[in-house]
């Protein structure tokens, strides 16, 4: 299903023109607009699902595999030094745009990204509630 009013709906699906990297028939990977690097770029489903809990199970797989083949070509082609994958969920994950997307973002030595999160702390009996939390 296409989402009548969803930007990304339309950007997959080549209603709305984009510097398109690569297309299939489930998949559009295009340039984003405001990149964190040289070469951020993002994977987009042509279907529309919101999100990460949305994605069907063989989709995710799919997008996986094909963030696989596009970080080595990128990486190649474009000399970077590093790869992050990034993927937000929800409005508390930072997710701005309600389509799910998986971001490609080439790192280089010295690029000036901050990308990676603050260590916390945690007890050994903190895991150990949150491991069972999660687990049981
Ligand atoms: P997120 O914060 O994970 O939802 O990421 C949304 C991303 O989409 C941001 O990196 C934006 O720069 C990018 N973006 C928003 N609108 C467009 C657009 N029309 N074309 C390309 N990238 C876009
Ligand atoms: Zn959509």
């Amino acid at each position: 299903m296409k989402k009548d009013d969803c930007i990304f709906c339309k950007i997959a699906n080549g209603e709305i023109p984009s510097k398109s990297l690569y297309e299939d028939d489930n998949f559009r990977v295009i340039l984003d607009l405001g990149p964190a690097t040289k070469g951020h770029a993002l994977i987009l489903p042509k279907e529309h699902y919101a999100n990460l809990y949305e994605l069907p199970e063989n989709t995710a797989a799919e997008a996986m595999k094909l963030a696989k083949t596009m970080a080595g070509k990128m990486t190649a082609k474009l000399h970077a030094d590093g790869f992050n994958l990034v993927q937000n969920n929800g409005e508390a994950a930072g997710q701005t745009v309600m389509h799910f997307h998986l971001h490609l973002i080439p790192r280089y030595e010295n690029d000036g990204q901050h990308i990676l999160w603050k260590p916390g702390t945690a007890s050994s009996e903190e895991l150990e509630d949150i491991q069972r939390q999660i687990t049981e």
